[in-house]
């Protein structure tokens, strides 16, 4: 090599170096005051969650990689609208950059921008899966899903309703004391991009302290109803010591489906690492009873084909406790 091209190879390198190292960034880890302030449903929250609690949809997946949406027909003209909807940038002081110019950011780009803190699956690596539940507590479901967890030896992750949490607090100990993983799901079950961001802490901060007494530790996970999260609520969760889940095959259950369709829509996204969503509670006039019937075939279909299966903490290697 001649050399006079020496010093323009060693800019290159320097480059390439330079530019590694800003991918390598990693996120801020803020330190942030709780504000809390007491908070009692109001009329409309209290309206809203029946119908809320009618499921989550598969909101949260257009436009992740690696993960087909099935094309879902919405029944309530409200899910349509917020599947379609872009998460809106929101600027946060230090985490403020390039992104934050207007533009509307993607639930991918959030995944990519937050990847420390926003989560649909695990490493690739393990052959193992995580079982998560939504809505419960639920005296109607919740305890039968619980025997069904017992008798196949599974222990799994259920993200809780502060709201019904209160209400049942004897279905919130004996999850726990069976072993299994228990996490936020709000206390109203709100769409949380539609909240003020005040009105967001007070739904994930009460939960937790309906949540801590029951069950001896301070939730660390949380998963926003229908998948829904935005910036700027990220950014608090992080500074604060949460992780949101969400998930990557979705067995679509409150829907009323049948057990061999539950199946077939877990079963074919499953893959080392899934995080699968099914339901442990429901809105009124819902019945899981197919969701119970398919948890030992589920279970069986999994380990047939190698598969662990483990709680969401174990899946990531993560805390349950912030
Ligand atoms: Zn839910």
């Amino acid at each position: 090599m001649k050399k006079r091209y020496l010093p323009v190879l060693v800019l290159l390198l320097l480059s390439l170096f330079l530019g590694c190292g800003n991918q390598l960034r990693k996120p801020l880890h803020l330190s942030s005051k709780f504000v809390e302030e007491n908070h009692m449903p109001n009329a409309s929250e209290a309206a809203a969650l029946p119908g809320a609690l009618n499921g989550n949809g598969r909101l949260n997946l257009a436009g992740v990689p690696g993960i087909t949406p099935t094309p879902t027909v919405y029944s309530n003209p409200n899910r349509a609208k917020s599947a379609s909807k872009r998460i809106k940038s929101y600027s946060t002081g230090e985490e403020q950059n390039q992104s934050s110019s207007g533009h509307e950011l993607t639930l991918e780009e959030l995944r990519r921008k937050y990847k420390s803190t926003l989560f649909f699956k695990g490493s690739p690596r393990w052959r193992a899966v995580a079982l998560t539940f939504d809505d419960a507590p639920d005296p109607r479901f919740t305890p039968q899903i619980l025997d069904e967890l017992q008798r196949n030896h599974v222990k799994a992750t259920f993200f809780l309703v502060g709201k019904r949490a209160e209400k049942y607090p004897t279905l919130v100990r004996r999850i726990a004391a069976r072993g299994h993983v228990i996490g936020n799901h709000s206390y109203t079950h709100p769409n949380f991009n539609k909240l003020s961001e005040s009105a967001f802490r007070r739904e994930v901060l009460k939960t937790n302290r309906v949540l801590q007494p029951l069950i001896g530790y301070d939730p660390k996970l949380l998963r926003p109803p229908y998948g829904n999260i935005r910036e700027n609520e990220l950014v608090w969760l992080a500074n604060n010591g949460f992780k949101v889940i969400n998930w990557s095959s979705d067995s679509l259950d409150w829907k009323g489906l049948k057990a061999d369709e539950i199946i077939a829509n877990i079963m074919k996204n499953v893959e080392p690492g899934a995080i699968i969503l099914q339901h442990a509670g429901g809105g009124t006039g819902e019945d899981l009873s197919e969701t119970i019937k398919a948890i030992p075939r589920v279970v069986k279909k999994l380990r047939d084909r190698g598969y662990d299966i483990v709680t969401v903490p174990e899946l990531l290697d993560l805390p349950k406790s912030r």
